[in-house]
């Protein structure tokens, strides 16, 4: 394949763009339920609604088939305690994963109790749960009869039961582990998830973009009845009727940080993820929480090594760590040895750099693979590495160049590439969506799911809360009549605001937008914070979008694309800095501190801080933690018809 640069040469300029342009031309689609946003939740979302027999839609920034966080694989299928092999009980279980603060515990309980039932549907898709063919018989977590294949993640260390504390810290013994979390073929979810769409009839449409939502007759905070969309190829624009809409737009987009060299200036998550969802939410009316968290950038940017890391997180979760000299580093790391935990804990790095500083252990650090059984080398270099893309590709560049499993080691990047600075932070640590035990947000007609929800966590949770929520929004569609008060003055606000930088050849480019954006972010959003520099964060992006907005240009559908990320952005960001201004504490759990609010959670700050918009004002509001009362009853009373694997008391 020719590369860009031989490209040029040979045709002496840059391709033309190869889709026809109808910039602001309308098509209209009636549904029942319109799911936006086709990652995992949104797949999930769209498949068990098209099986409670309604008409879905389902919108797509990028191709379903690969889109979003999910769609480079997922070898971790977690908190699955309905699983045959577990040994904890899925309440009990979910009890223990929300016994913190800020969580999520309606997700939490929905994922505990379904998603070994989502990952069965799976299966019947044709997505790979189990070694089937019998490659990595004699694997440590493999189950011979069931042949699923547990990961020692969550082993023992987070385990709520008092006899399993007893355990040594360095080996977990098979009696003793929760079996939890499985080891899965992840990379042949999505495509099969969108297969599975068009065959239940879902209409899918690739390529498109939602940009707002409908409200009943336009007014902020009535009945969601629709949505547009922008189609990124066409610049076509699409106006959905529907009698639900669910989100599974992911949560925020890079709002601290853009690097144009590397790893597709983006945080861990997939590109297309720039906050969409949430601002859509927000416009509309729709109650946020969590909105103030934020953290540093920990893995995978682009600009760190650490999933290529060659031992000690995710994927090479058994992978011993050796030193330059070949010693074993002795603290547990991850794995079978140290009871699951993903990462090592603050104790252990801090221990494992007193060593190196000691000149105990030499630098660089190696993933030992010969010192492992055949097949645990396989497990991790086939299977779990080889089921993401991210992964995948170190291992095909490195077998390309004849790596060898039995006799070379993987250098290890742990501690030499050092930490990001805080400046380079994400929100995907809690802001999202808020929403009851139906995930039904605050205004009648929309739901969310997944990540785009406040506080969520991994692969299995958003799948099987997409899948909640696509049955819960189907029964919904199904009560609720089909006369849809949609108001063309809303229809033609978003319009304008779509389609302005295609109106303008020249200005201010969505790459400069963004930049500024991000250094606005860093400048005043960052580690230190004070009431002052929040209101210059605030005032610095205003000004932005007072002065650059209007001078944004798009000369094509995708770069139209980017822009309205853009404003995306912008509106997050704002968002973000008035509830950081509204939380007058600081918190340990919400890795939020204020120079001038040090007191760490105070009593009376231990709570959801919530934020909306009503009548164009900002309107703060507050919930209790855990306001989702006692999580087993919750969840039976709303799903008194549901029938999974799991049964209560059996
Ligand atoms: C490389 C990698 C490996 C991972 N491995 C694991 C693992 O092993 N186990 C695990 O539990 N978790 C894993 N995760 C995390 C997991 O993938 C995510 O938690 C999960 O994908 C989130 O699902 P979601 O549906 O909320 O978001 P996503 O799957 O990211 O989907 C969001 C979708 O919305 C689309 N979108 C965004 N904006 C719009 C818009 N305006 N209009 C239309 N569409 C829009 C995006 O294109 C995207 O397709 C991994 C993540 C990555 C990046």
């Amino acid at each position: 394949m020719a590369t860009w640069h031989e490209y040029l040469i040979k045709e002496g300029r840059p391709p033309a763009w190869p889709y026809p342009v109808r910039f602001g031309q309308e098509r209209e689609i009636d549904t029942d339920v319109l799911v936006i946003g086709g990652g995992i939740a949104g797949c999930w979302a769209a498949i068990s609604a098209a099986r409670q027999g309604v008409r879905v839609a389902l919108l797509e920034k990028g191709d379903v088939s690969r889109s979003g966080s999910g769609g480079p694989g997922c070898d971790h299928w977690c908190n699955a305690p309905a699983n045959p092999l577990s040994r904890v009980d899925p309440d009990e279980w979910a009890v223990h994963m929300a016994d913190q603060p800020y969580c999520n515990g309606i997700g939490i309980q929905i994922q505990c109790r379904e998603n070994y039932d989502t990952l069965l549907e799976m299966e019947q898709m044709g997505g790979k749960i189990r070694d089937s063919e019998d490659e990595y018989v004699g694997a440590e977590g493999r189950d011979d009869e069931t042949k699923l294949m547990i990961s020692p993640r969550y082993g023992v260390k987070h385990s709520y039961l008092a006899d399993f504390e007893t355990v040594e810290p360095d080996y977990n013994p098979p009696e003793k582990r929760n079996n939890v979390v499985i080891r899965v073929w992840g990379s042949t979810f999505k495509p099969l998830l969108k297969k599975e769409c068009l065959r239940l009839g879902v209409q899918v449409y690739d390529r498109v973009m939602g940009t707002s939502l409908l409200n009943e007759n336009g007014v902020q905070g009535a009945r969601v009845v629709g949505a547009t969309g922008l189609n990124c190829r066409t610049g076509e624009f699409l106006i959905f009727r529907a009698k639900a809409v669910i989100l599974a737009t992911a949560g925020a987009g890079s709002l601290w940080l853009m690097s144009m060299e590397h790893g597709g200036y983006s945080n861990m998550h997939s590109r297309n993820i720039s906050g969409d969802g949430t601002v859509m939410a927000w416009r509309a009316g729709a109650a946020l929480t969590m909105m103030e968290r934020s953290g540093g950038i920990g893995i995978a940017t682009g600009l760190k090594h650490k999933w290529y890391t060659g031992a000690g997180d995710a994927s090479y979760e058994n992978v011993p760590i050796v030193d330059a000299k070949g010693r074993r580093l002795p603290y547990p790391i991850q794995g079978w040895e140290d009871a699951g935990a993903m990462v090592a804990s603050p104790e252990t790095e801090a221990k494992i750099r007193q060593g190196v500083l000691r000149g105990e252990y030499e630098l660089p650090f190696f993933g030992d693979f010969p010192a492992m059984s055949d097949v645990e080398r396989r497990a991790t270099w086939l299977m779990m590495l080889g089921e993401e893309s991210t992964t995948k590709i170190i291992v095909k560049t490195l077998n390309e160049g004849g790596f060898d499993l039995g006799r070379d080691q993987l250098m290890s990047y742990k501690l030499i590439e050092g930490q990001s600075p805080p400046q380079w932070r994400e929100a995907g640590y809690g802001g999202g969506v808020l929403v009851d035990w139906n995930l039904k947000t605050t205004i009648e007609g929309l739901y969310a799911a997944g990540s785009q929800m406040f506080s969520p966590e991994d692969h299995s949770f958003c799948a099987a809360t997409g899948r909640y929520a696509g049955r819960k929004a189907a029964v919904y569609a199904k009560e609720i009549g089909g006369d849809l008060k949609i108001s063309r003055e809303q229809i033609e606000q978003e319009k304008n605001r779509i389609l302005a930088p295609t109106k303008r050849t020249s200005g201010a480019e969505w790459k400069e937008l963004h930049n500024g954006l991000t250094r606005a972010m860093q400048y005043f959003v960052s580690e230190f914070k004070t009431e002052r520099l929040l209101k210059m964060g605030l005032e610095e992006i205003e000004r932005i979008e007072a002065e650059t907005v209007p001078k944004l240009f798009a000369l094509d559908p995708h770069k139209l694309m980017r822009s309205i990320e853009d404003l995306s952005m912008i509106e997050y960001a704002k968002i973000i800095i008035q509830a950081m201004r509204e939380r007058k504490a600081s918190s340990i759990p919400l890795d939020f501190h204020r120079i001038d609010y040090p007191e760490l959670d105070p009593p009376e700050w231990d709570k959801y801080l919530t934020v909306k918009l009503e009548n164009g004002q900002i309107k703060f509001g507050e919930l209790p933690q855990r306001f989702w009362g006692n999580m087993k009853e919750q969840y039976e009373a709303h799903n008194r018809d549901y029938t999974g694997v799991y049964t209560p008391n059996k």
